[in-house]
């Protein structure tokens, strides 16, 4: 399963805002934008205004490294939305918020979407009582997700199960935090996502 493996602070800089995929760190005096938030590479404060392409294509990139989805995969979640009835761009959105990755994080299970995906990708989380360890697998309305018994006591989910609520858990999730498990009640909607995101610019760029 492929994933970006290189360094991910420059893509912080890179989008000009922070993206939050390094987990605590992102919340610290140690995270790299705080210091220098330039775009990398030479000469980089000097370089041209945007055209309407490169607002396009740095959003898509932005919601790509947010979710931490590679190309090939977010070009089949846009072909994806494009097929299901409703606004394309909030469908594409809802289909990110849905993958099991992403909600492990948005319960508070995860400092990060990486953390998260790891953690997935270990065999930690059940879907209705069932190992489930693909990142993108998409959960229901009415999916219970929950960290497998023989997990439970691993330290790492005891000190995220502490903290969990913290960041704030979205209105399409129920959560509880002390029996490590949560429930989707419905799916998300735009105003769920918290992510800085104009989901129309992707659209755009993809119906090019
Ligand atoms: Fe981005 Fe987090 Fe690195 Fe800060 S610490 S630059 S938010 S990945």
């Amino acid at each position: 399963m492929a994933r970006y493996t290189g360094p991910v602070c420059r893509l912080c800089r890179r989008e000009g805002t922070k993206l939050y995929i390094k987990g605590e760190r992102c919340y610290s005096p140690k995270c790299a934008f705080e210091h220098r938030p330039d775009p990398p590479g030479p000469r980089s404060r000097f370089r041209k205004k945007p055209t309407a392409y490169g607002l396009q294509l740095r959003e898509k990139q932005k919601a790509r490294r947010i979710y931490g989805v590679l190309e090939k995969q977010f070009r089949a979640y846009y072909r994806k939305a494009t097929r299901i009835r409703g606004i394309s761009g909030e469908i594409l959105l809802q289909l990110l918020e849905r993958r099991l990755d992403n909600t492990v994080f948005r319960m508070g299970l995860g400092s990060s979407r990486a953390e998260a995906r790891q953690l997935v990708r270990h065999g930690h989380f059940t879907v209705n009582g069932r190992r489930v360890d693909i990142p993108s697998f998409q959960v229901r309305v009415g999916s219970e997700i929950a960290v497998h018994q023989a997990s439970r006591n691993v330290p790492r989910f005891k000190e995220l199960a502490g903290v969990g609520g913290q960041r704030g858990v979205p209105q399409w999730l129920e959560v509880n935090h002390e029996e490590m498990k949560g429930r989707v009640v419905r799916l998300p909607q735009r105003e769920d996502v918290d992510a800085p995101l104009q989901e129309h610019l992707i659209i755009e760029l993809y119906s090019r």
